[in-house]
This record gives structure tokens, sequence and C-alpha cells, in this order.
């Protein structure tokens, strides 16, 4: 007999050579219809595997990441079968699953391949899939895979073989259809009910452009009809809120080659909706006691290599601007830490004086490769709304907590209200990689852990996925879509402190070490605002709204009642423009809704004879005609809620 240990720390006896299959069913039939693999001793098996001696076993479901991952890698083999039964001779690279779905790569030979057949495959996907047939592994030796995959012709797998060792090769069959894997797969194709082909595209051998380029098809599949229609329609709605697109339809910012890839151009109306952003932060930063630093966009080489970024990430950054006469060397500024913790230390400071919170706007430069970049969330130039908050071992925890109230109001403030906190610790069983003793780290790991349940924050603790140089705090947030994004990061770092040798009098008269804390509720304005774009579909809180109404006058002859309206507006500080356009009135109507400018205010003979304004709300319709200062008490309500 062998002892099998549940996630719930049950411990179960069975024979040697159970499956966890078998597992499954001993405990309930409904579990054992779901299961779709296991984590034996923290590695993923087949549910079909037996187990030789005492193991931990945890089932995977549909549920599991891990389930959906070895659920999405089966259908790569499926998608397989059906491309190998229609057309004979095709090779096959690699078939990942990926984040969502799965790829296989794929070589053609001479057949001519579009996405018009895609519809095919996924016919003959389903069709293979009803007959449920078993994924089925088979150890062989490495001969006996060449041979096989000699015999089949098929040089791509033979070109993985022989990077493998004898004796750790696997095959595994379903159908017809037999692949060199290492697996771990599903019990059977039965469990796949939906199929969609989304693209195709190229990619070389091994990513070796000197090699053969095959075709890449990416495929998705759910376990429920209802479920494909449910993503189908939230890849249609995130393609509608794409920040790329919004971000031209709303004028909020743009990109020039002749500027740079990756380095966005704010346009007015983006600068302005930044411009709010800022002002909110800073007020709320204010209020929690930060100080406003400003510091250069470069920095000496020196610094960096105090603070070890040079050592570190030197060769993949921008590299060095030289002076013309002494040659000295500067860095485009990666982060501001560095430049913050010389401010520190521009003059003693002593316990009582901490914490000290220094915050900035720092404006920062990093290389990503041009392939990497990506609308406002993958560039080369942001800005973060960055502090760092210098304190004494005993402060962490009340630190924490003041942050983590100054996200949750910018979360709250801006419409995000779904999010989760991820506490990264150490690895327990490798505190040697780590800086800092390990009693400031226990009391850091306790003070962030009590800092988030006092807060009441629903929470997930990663062991093993702190930094070196200190744990931290992630928020995660979901948006409209059920996307999931990290949002406002808080990090403590014993690194740098100790790299620039920074110091506070005790107390007791002695020199101590501050502990520092980086943190940024944003992260980078550019990535944020992207990620509001898409969260809100365009549609901004009114309070951050860069054009919160226009004025549509019906004809030119109340252009002047238009402007004495505009000016009485801007004096309240609510903003807004007027559509002077020589067009119809439903025409101005229309774009401006299209603009998701909140407030339409339409005046003709009626609304300019009795000193009124006839009101649409975008999204909601008309909402009638009030005199001007009811509609500004409306915004102003709107505005404080
Ligand atoms: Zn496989
Ligand atoms: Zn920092």
């Amino acid at each position: 007999m062998i002892n099998i240990t549940l996630p719930d720390g049950s411990v179960r006896e069975y024979d040697k050579g159970i499956t966890s299959m078998q597992i499954a069913l001993s405990i309930s039939e409904g579990l054992a219809r779901n299961v779709l693999a296991a984590e034996v001793n923290g590695e993923v098996w087949d549910a079909s595997r037996p187990i030789e001696q005492d193991s931990t076993v945890k089932l995977l479901t549909w549920n599991d990441a891990k389930g959906k991952s070895t659920y999405w890698h089966s259908s790569a083999h499926l998608m397989a079968e059906a491309l190998e039964a229609l057309y004979p001779g095709t090779k096959f690279g690699i078939g990942p699953a990926i984040e969502t779905g799965f790829y296989y790569d794929v070589d053609f030979g001479d057949i001519q391949f579009s996405s018009d057949d895609f519809k095919k495959i996924e016919d003959k996907m389903i069709e293979l899939a009803k007959t449920k047939s078993d994924y089925i592994r088979k150890p062989v030796s490495k001969v006996d895979a060449i041979e096989y995959f000699t015999e089949k012709g098929d040089e791509y797998k033979l070109d993985l073989i022989k990077d493998l060792a004898d004796g750790a090769i696997t095959l595994y069959s379903q159908g017809n259809f037999t692949d060199l894997c290492r697996g771990p797969h599903i019990p059977n194709t039965g469990h796949i009910k939906a199929v969609k082909l989304m693209s195709m595209g190229g990619a070389y051998w091994r990513g070796d452009e000197s090699r053969k380029q095959l075709t890449r098809i990416y495929g998705v599949t759910f376990p429920k009809a209802s479920e494909l229609a449910d993503y189908v329609h939230l890849i249609e709605e995130a393609k509608k809120r794409d920040h790329r697109k919004l971000g031209k339809e709303l004028e909020l910012f743009a990109f020039s080659e002749k500027v740079g890839m990756g380095l966005p151009l704010w346009l007015p109306k983006g600068a302005a909706l930044r411009e709010r952003l800022t002002r909110f932060m800073q007020n709320a930063q204010v209020k929690a006691g930060y100080e406003q630093v400003i510091t250069p966009h470069i920095g000496h080489k020196n610094l960096y290599i105090t603070s070890g970024h040079y050592e570190k990430y030197g060769a993949d950054s921008f590299q060095p601007i030289k002076t013309p006469q002494e040659g000295e060397e500067f860095l485009l500024k990666p982060m501001n830490c560095p430049h913050h913790c010389e401010i520190y230390k521009t003059k003693p400071r002593s316990y009582k004086d901490l914490p000290v919170r220094f915050a900035e706007f720092g404006t920062v430069y990093r290389y990503e490769q041009s392939g990497e970049l990506h609308g406002l969330t993958r560039v080369r130039g942001f800005t973060q709304d960055d502090a760092h908050l210098f304190c004494r071992p005993d402060q962490v925890k009340d630190e924490f907590k003041k942050v983590i109230d100054l996200v949750l109001y910018t979360f709250g403030a801006l419409g995000f209200d779904n999010y989760t906190a991820q506490i990264s610790l150490r690895d327990p069983d490798n505190k040697a990689k780590y800086i800092g003793s390990d009693e400031t780290w226990a009391l850091a790991e306790a003070a962030i852990i009590e800092a988030a349940e006092e807060k009441g924050l629903p929470t997930v603790v990663e062991y093993g996925e702190a930094a070196f140089y200190g744990p931290k705090l992630d928020f995660m947030v979901k948006d409209a879509l059920g996307r999931k994004w990290q949002l406002g990061t808080i990090q403590v770092d014993y690194n740098l402190p100790e790299r620039f040798e920074l110091e506070y009098t005790g107390s007791d008269n002695q020199k101590h070490r501050p502990v520092m804390i980086h943190r940024a509720p944003f992260g980078s304005l550019e990535r944020f605002v992207a990620v509001l774009i898409e969260h809100c579909a365009g549609n901004f809180p009114l309070w951050l709204s860069p054009e919160q109404f226009t004025i549509l006058p019906i004809s030119e002859k109340y252009e002047d009642y238009a402007k004495k309206l505009s000016d009485e507006l801007k004096n309240s500080d609510i903003c807004g423009l007027i559509d002077f356009r020589d067009e119809k009135i439903g025409r101005k109507i229309r774009d401006a809704e299209v603009k998701k400018i909140p407030y339409m205010l339409i005046v003709g003979e009626k609304e300019a004879a009795e000193g009124l304004v006839s009101v649409r709300r975008h999204g909601v319709g008309d909402l009638g005609s009030m005199s001007i200062e009811d509609f500004k008490q409306q915004i102003i309500k709107e505005i404080t809620v």
C-alpha cells in the first residue's frame, strides 16, 4: 500500500500502482468525469499514469491553470491528427499550449493552405473528438523513436529527438495519430467540445531565420460551446476597446516614426487627461505625507554602478551618452530610485525624522526590442508615479498600510473594484540567495502579511516570488472584460540602502540602515492610461474626461449664446468646446457620440431666448432642457461623487 496526501492535508491509503483517475473515482464519479490530469509531487502527470510510491496528489480540472494548459496542449495533438487526416504527408514541428489556447508549427510541403481552410479543420477536430480516443503514453528507446519518425519522414521530430536522452523519450497516440511528446495530456479527446482556429502566421523552425519557415496555426478549444461563444465575444469586445484604436479616435496620443518607436506623443486631450491623473495623485500624496522631488532625466554612469543597475542591465539598456570634452558617461535614467537615495543623503537623518517619503513623476527610459513594443503598454520612455519611503524596520507595517490605503483610494476613484493582492515572499528552502538578514526579512514579511490582513485585502501568498532584495505586494486588477492586469506594486528593498550606505541615527545614538520601500500605485502613467481606456472603453469618469461637454449650436445665430455658456462653465472649472462647424445638428450629435464626450449641450432659438440648455448624456440620451445653473450643479455633483 502507498499513502496519497491530498491538497486538504488528508491522507488516503491505496494499492501501489493506483492512478490519479482511480483516486478521483474513489472520491466521486462527478469529480472523475472532470479530471484532466494530476499534479503528482509537484509534476503534472497523465491521470492514467500509475503512482508507485507515497505521493502528494492534486487532481486538476478545467478550473486549474495547469489543467487548462494540459487541455490546450492535448488539443494541439487533436489539431495535428485532423491535419494529418486532411493533408497526408504534413510534417509537424512543436505544438505547445499558450496563455489562451495552443498552436502547432506545421510544414504543409507543396500544399497551398489558407485560413479559408480553418472551418474544415475545426469540423474534422470535432468529428475526431467525438470518438473519445484515449491519449496513450508509450515510453520508447531512442533507436525506436528514430526509426518511427524516419519511416514517417518527419525531419522536425528527428531533429528534436537528437537532443533527447535515451530512456527519457515518450510517444503519445490518440486515434490514428502518434506524436513525440513528453506529455502530459488529458484522458481522452471527448473532453474537447468546441474548437476555433484563430489565426495563422510564419515561424522559423527553432526560431532560426536560416532554417525553414513553418506555418503556425493558433487555435482555442473549450469543454462547452457556450464558453467558446463567451470567449469570441470577449475577443470582439477587446478589439473595440483596444487602447491603440481608441487612443487615435479620442485624439489622446500618437506615435511618430520620426520621433522614434515606443516614444508616445501625448496630444492635447491626452495631456489633459494625464494632468488630471497626476494632480489627483499629487493631492492624495500630499495628504499622505509625501514630499515632491524632481530629478534629471540622466545620471552619471557611476550612480548606476553603485546601484548595481549597470552591472545587471547595462548591456541591454540604451548605451551611455558621452560628454564631448571630458568623455564622461551618462545613462538615460532607467529608474528614479538611485537619484532618490542621493536626495536622502543630502543631510543627516535621525530616527525621529523617519519615515521620509520622496515622490516624483519621474520619466524613465528603458530599451525594449522593437518587436516587444505595444501601444502604451510596452514603450521605451514612460513616467512612473514613483515614490520611495525610507523608514525604520518597526515602521514597515504602518507604511504598507498607508500605501494600501492610497492604492485602494485610487482604484475606487477610477472604477477598479475587482482586485487581489499577491504577496511575494522568500523561498523558505533557499534563504541564502536573498540579501539582508534573516531577522529583517522575517519582520518585513510578517509586516506585509499583517498589513494586508488588517486592511482586509483578498490575498494570495507566493513563496519564492520575492526579489532577491526584498518581499513585495502587487495588486492584480480584473478589468471590465475579466482580464488581469498588474497595477500598483509595493516593494521592500534591503539592497539599495546597503549599496548607497544610507543611515540614520537611532535612539541608541548608533548608526542604522533605513528600510527602503518603492511604490507606484499607477505603475507607469502610460500603461495605466492604456488599462483605463480598455477598462472603461474610453468612457472616462467625468472628473477625468478631457472634454466634459461640447456645445452644439443649431445654427450660427446662436454662437454668441454658446460662447456665453462656455465661459460660464469654464469659470466653474468645467471644460469643453463649442462645435462651430456648419453641419446639421444630427451630424454634430453623432460625432460627439463617437468622441465619447460625456455631455452635449444643444442650443437653438428656445434655449437662447429662455437662458436654457438642452442636455444629452453620452450613452444615456436626452435629459431634457434645464437652466445653466441646474446643469452646473448636476456636473459638480457627478464630479464629487
Ligand atoms: Zn503532447
Ligand atoms: Zn524605486
